[in-house]
């Protein structure tokens, strides 16, 4: 039995379901999820010694691939230094300065240890700041496990086909109002329907958790100009965008200010960080200034800190052209053997994040998502995964590229292609695993 296999046994009995986040399970692919030794560069060693070129990076973090020297060093140099004083430092400064400096809107940031923290305390500040109740959230987007954000949710959420969270009340879903990824006509009817009521619209800047899906040109525009004339405020969610797509994340790429920002994966580096920031005249309603709480005890950790920072400076126009780049790669790699096995597929792009839908045309919001031939993915993973490229292993998730990747690992990748995509193209309904 391989010993990935055994930990996954060991994991159960102590684990529920042997993971710490679901869609580390592999449920929705099958088979027996991949044990982690040890990663370098774009390389995944698993506990059987297995290599595979890592497609996930973390969920999103690890753009410059994995122990990247300058980071490494880093968190050591850190570490050496004190691992959490419960007290302001430099370093916390630093990153809020580099938070800012590359997204315009952001004047004031605060740091937090996640990105469900970043969104519930965006969202409590903009039910602070307005006086109002009601939420507006898109279906399919994912903005972490806070309750009132959990209704219709993407990421593992839609992995696991689950419509809510049993253990969300009435109470802490009842102010969310859910309406279809770029649909602003639905928006506009909402707001008309509970006036003065809505604090804010919470949106993925790209949606990258129902797969990639990017706004359809105007749709975040509109968004923008619809809080506005309503005295609601827009929270754009770029924990997975920021810093990732481009260097001011995706409002670098299409410039449309949102009120509130939400960061995390990139901006820390791989460790435990996040931040939300915003117009300084709404984050200073956030205690100590204003009356809106907000807190926590590794706020700011230094090692975390220290990873993040590292990140950030490392990750110059170079980087981000080659982020670029290894998706277009990716994409093309996949879209050739996809095309040549005959199956109907949209190869889709949210910047440089990548997904893989077998639909027969683009996918752009989550009921299009569900309706996509989902049962060709395990298939398909699965292929990839025994030809040691290891993509997410979730229909509903984007593939990620991180910027270490070389000539050898599209060579390796493009040898993989052709036999998981008639492996996709051969699946039937039936055969796939739940
Ligand atoms: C990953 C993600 C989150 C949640 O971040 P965690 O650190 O997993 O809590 C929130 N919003 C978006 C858009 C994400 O991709």
């Amino acid at each position: 039995m391989p010993v990935s296999a055994q930990l996954f046994e060991r994991a159960a009995s102590v684990i529920p379901g042997g993971v710490n986040s679901p869609v580390r399970a592999f449920n929705s692919v099958g088979g027996t999820p991949r044990f982690i030794a040890s990663a370098n560069g774009y390389n995944l060693v698993d506990a059987d010694g297995n290599s595979y070129i890592d497609l996930v990076c973390s969920w999103g973090p690890m753009i410059l691939g994995h122990a990247h020297p300058a980071v490494v060093e880093a968190v050591q140099r850190a570490a050496v230094g004190g691992l959490s004083f419960g007290a302001p430092t430099e370093a916390e400064i630093e990153l809020a300065e580099a938070i800012a400096a590359r997204v315009d809107p952001v004047e004031r940031v605060r740091l937090v240890n996640s990105g469900t923290e970043a969104t519930m305390s965006a969202v409590r500040l903009a039910r602070g700041y307005t006086g109002r109740s009601k939420i507006i959230k898109f279906s399919g987007c994912y903005h972490g496990h806070v309750d009132a954000l959990l209704a219709d949710a993407g990421s593992g959420v839609a992995t696991l086909g689950l419509p809510t969270s049993p253990g969300v009340t009435g109470a802490q879903a009842g102010d969310t109002i859910v309406l279809p990824y770029n649909d602003l006509a639905a928006v506009e009817a909402a707001f008309a329907a509970n006036p003065g009521q809505i604090a804010c619209v919470i949106t993925e800047a790209a949606a990258g958790n129902m797969g990639a899906v990017a706004p359809l040109p105007g749709f975040n525009a509109g968004l923008r100009k619809l809080t506005t004339d309503n005295g609601a405020l827009l929270i754009m969610d770029e924990v997975m965008t920021g810093f990732r797509v481009s260097k001011a994340g995706w409002f670098g790429r299409e410039g449309v200010a949102g009120d509130l920002y939400t960061f995390g994966k990139v901006m820390s580096g791989g460790l435990p960080a996040a931040a939300f920031g915003g117009r300084a005249e709404v984050m200073n309603h956030l205690a100590p200034l204003g009356p809106v709480y907000q807190a926590g005890t590794l706020s700011g950790n230094p090692v975390a800190v220290a990873a993040g920072l590292a990140t950030l400076r490392t990750a110059d126009d170079a980087v981000y052209a080659a982020l670029d780049r290894n998706a277009d790669q990716l994409g093309a790699i996949l879209g050739k053997a996809l095309t040549e096995a005959g199956v109907e597929h949209q190869v889709q792009f949210a910047g440089n994040m990548v997904s893989v839908f077998f639909a027969d045309r683009p996918v752009t919001n989550y009921a299009e998502a569900k309706a996509s031939q989902t049962w060709r993915f395990p298939a398909f993973f699965h292929a990839l995964l025994d030809a040691g490229v290891y993509a997410p292993p979730s229909a509903f998730e984007a593939w990620f590229v991180s910027a270490a990747l070389d000539d050898d690992a599209f060579d390796r990748i493009a040898a993989a292609a052709p036999a998981a995509a008639i492996a996709a193209a051969a699946a039937t309904p039936e055969g796939s695993q739940a």
